[in-house]
């Protein structure tokens, strides 16, 4: 994170044991401003899911290079870059244990949920081939399924999370994984005293193309939700069935609240639009097969990886820049609430 170097943070980096494609060491890197003993603190994550920290680093790392004068001087800023490090250097929503971090903060001492609706559709959605005739004709069932209860019910099913199928797509794990492990740690330390905590989740990948949509955890009526609409005007709650996400378990954002225990905490995911939800389950339903039934470094990976990253970054100006100036807005409010 040599942007961060530069412009004088503090920079930690937590290594990741494991390594990315091409054996490169892979990392969390954090980087910090402003007083250590500041009552507010904003918090900034990307690449909670891997891939999508294409946008969340390119967003952070622009942030720090161009904005961080518009930090009030009473407000801490921290930075988490590629929470997910293995994901991000294999171009995976995932990480090395084929888990989704966001589906991974449940209460591990309770049986994990179940979802039978997944448990119907689990070979459809990972089939051992990946042929031409295969995904055809896995695809054409999973739509006639989406034709008879909803496109919205298939959505649910297949996102809302499983723990029954360690190698299909929205996988929750079976315990906490290395990325849980480190965001706790990194939670309770680097909260210092603040008592007024401000937190950004940084996701692509659902909505509109360049839409940044941001999405709270709490109902309505919670006063979190509330504080969160009065920083940022409009927020959905997933919970309430109001956002483009589906509501569902093991999120972090609900678990790091509990972490920071008695500070006031207002969090939202910005949950940017790229392409279509059907092309983006079909990258995942790739990616899923790739690692569990091909070979993630044969020939068949580079465009695997390819349909990924296109279903979860553009690099058309196009896009970027209502998805830069939506991001600068959405830090603006949060730090002008914190000051
Ligand atoms: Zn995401």
């Amino acid at each position: 994170m040599g942007t961060a170097i530069a412009s004088g943070g503090a920079i930690e980096h937590i290594r990741h044991p494991s390594t990315g494609p091409v054996g490169e060491t892979i990392g969390v890197d954090i980087a910090e401003y402003g007083p250590a003993d500041a009552e507010s603190m904003l918090m900034i994550v990307s690449g909670t899911h891997g891939v999508e920290g294409y946008c969340g680093s390119a967003l952070q790392t622009h942030w720090i290079n161009g904005q961080l004068g518009t930090r009030p001087p009473n407000v801490r800023m921290v930075f988490v870059h590629a929470l997910n490090p293995h994901g991000f250097a294999w171009v995976r929503r995932v990480n090395e244990d084929n888990v989704d971090l966001n589906r991974n903060f449940i209460d591990w001492s309770k049986a994990p949920p179940t979802n039978s609706g997944y448990d119907e559709i689990a070979d459809l959605l990972v089939p051992s081939s990946w042929s031409a005739e295969e995904q055809e004709r896995t695809t054409n069932v999973l739509m006639e399924r989406a034709l008879t209860i909803g496109l919205e019910a298939l959505q649910a099913e297949v996102s809302s999370g499983q723990y029954a199928h360690p190698t299909g797509v929205f996988y929750g794990g079976s315990g906490p994984v290395w990325s849980h492990e480190q965001l706790h740690r990194i939670c309770t330390q680097r909260r210092g005293s603040a008592s007024r905590i401000g937190i950004i989740d940084i996701h692509t990948g659902l909505g509109e193309w360049g839409h940044g949509e941001l999405i709270g955890h709490h109902p309505t009526d919670h006063p979190a939700h509330q504080r969160a609409t009065a920083w940022w005007g409009d927020v959905r709650s997933m919970v309430d069935g109001e956002s483009i996400s589906a509501s569902l378990d093991g999120d972090w954002l609900a678990r790091a609240e509990e972490w920071l225990g008695d500070a006031e905490v207002t969090a939202a995911a910005i949950e940017y639009g790229t392409v279509d939800s059907i092309s983006v389950l079909q990258s995942l339903r790739a990616d899923a097969w790739l690692h569990a039934h091909g070979d993630p470094v044969g020939d068949d990976a580079p465009a695997v990886r390819a349909q990924v990253r296109a279903a979860f970054a553009d690099d058309d100006p196009a896009w970027l820049i209502p998805v830069w100036s939506r991001f600068v807005e959405v830090v603006d409010h949060a730090l002008s609430a914190l000051a």
